[in-house]
């Protein structure tokens, strides 16, 4: 896969599912019919580790075990390691729960001014449009009310949420999720794209969404004209390993562009998966053949039994550093924390400036090598640092 010729290759197929006819293999409602959400269903296939059965066995307590039968083709089951598996199969680690780690790590609940709209940012919501997906990533920051499997009794108020915004005109920015907002069916998401649209005050509107990547077969030509009707419509996917970058999903994206769809891509930095440059290289450069721009590479929120799956934030940077100079910057994502307990995306960069003085900002490149850029505009002294120290945010950053 790390190969050159590994990168021009895009995987493709039925795998184990050869003996089903192509016209339900590509059939959507077929893959979600046919999920793996059980131990014994999984291992008609392959054999389970112990940390793996165990994982199982409490999954429905936690987060629900589903698995599309196109995604689950994509584990390598001789590879417990697999960075396809550790993101989609529950394991006994997640039933530990570390002193650091809550159940809502971004302190959404209490920035919903109604059930399932989070109101944290002054221009934009988060509408949660429902509490289901295709399949559920082990680390989901929002466990506790997708799936339903830990009572969290949630309940989307379509109506409510668009009464919100509608007597809300500072809200210009409308992100649709969940759960995965393209599980609805056709009719409803036409409704709920209608209904937005129509608010005059609403100029930008997107769908963040994994069904690209864990159930392409969801975008047909059925879905994507409403995404023109309603034009335009922007979609963030999510993908966290090149091994997710197949032919089915870069024909998905295609289908998506194609249909004046702007994709970007957020990934989350996972250890075991896609915790170091060459994996995060690969990934990035497949992504922009697709084209994807990657947005955000988050470090893994604080969320409870997720600590074999987080890595160092210092390995994130070390991703950022290899990246930015090294290949273009469409290929770069913002690296940031979104911020324990309620304070929203905070980016998080390798530092290239190394001084301000009253004359001049001392910078470094992506090799190390140092430059210095004046400060003086129309033969003019810049304003001090010193005797306004507040009034410039990297002066504060440098102190
Ligand atoms: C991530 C997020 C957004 C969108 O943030 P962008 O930086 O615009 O992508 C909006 N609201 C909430 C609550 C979020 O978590």
């Amino acid at each position: 896969m790390s190969s050159k010729k590994g990168r021009r290759e895009w995987y493709r197929g039925q795998g184990l599912w050869q003996h089903v006819p192509a016209e339900d293999w590509k059939n959507w409602g077929w893959q979600l019919k046919n999920r793996l959400t059980t131990q014994d269903e999984i291992e008609k296939f392959f054999s389970l580790s112990p940390a793996e059965k165990q994982g199982c066995a409490f999954a429905n307590k936690k987060l629900a075990l589903a698995i599309t039968p196109y995604f689950f083709n994509l584990i390598d089951f001789k590879d417990e390691d697999c960075p396809i598996r550790r993101q989609v199969i529950p394991r006994v680690e997640e039933m530990h729960v570390a002193p650091e780690e809550m159940s809502d790590p971004c302190g959404e609940d209490g920035k919903m001014p109604v059930p399932g709209l989070v109101h944290r940012y002054p221009d934009r919501v988060l509408f949660l449009v429902t509490d289901r997906c295709a399949a559920y990533c082990r680390y989901c920051t929002r466990s506790r009310l997708v799936s339903n499997s830990q009572g969290y009794d949630f309940h989307p108020e379509f109506e409510q949420g668009i009464r919100y915004i509608e007597s809300h005109p500072e809200i210009r920015d409308v992100l649709l999720s969940g759960g995965d907002p393209l599980l609805l069916a056709d009719r409803k998401l036409d409704y709920l794209l209608g209904r937005l649209r129509a608010i005059e005050h609403v100029e930008f509107i997107r769908i963040g969404s994994r069904i690209p990547i864990f159930l392409p077969q969801r975008i047909t030509p059925e879905l994507t004209d409403i995404f023109r009707k309603h034009e335009p419509i922007w979609m963030s996917i999510h993908a966290n390993h090149p091994k997710e970058c197949t032919q089915e999903v870069r024909e998905a994206c295609d289908r998506l562009a194609l249909a004046g769809v702007p994709l970007g891509n957020q990934s989350v930095l996972l250890k075991g998966v896609n915790d170091d440059v060459d994996t995060m290289k690969e990934l990035v450069h497949r992504l922009l053949m697709m084209r994807v721009r990657p947005y955000y590479l988050y470090q893994c929120d604080l969320i409870t039994g997720s600590a074999h799956l987080r890595a160092d934030v210092m390995k994130g940077l070390e991703i950022i550093e290899n990246l930015r100079g090294h290949t273009t910057g469409y290929a770069v994502p913002q690296f940031v924390i979104d911020a324990p307990g309620g304070g929203g995306k905070v980016p998080i960069n390798p530092e290239y400036v190394r001084k301000i003085s009253d004359d001049e900002v001392e910078i470094r490149n992506y090799e190390g090598k140092v430059f210095r850029y004046s400060r003086h505009v129309d033969g003019m002294q810049p304003d001090s640092l010193e005797s306004e120290p507040a009034a410039s945010p990297v002066g504060r950053i440098l102190e």
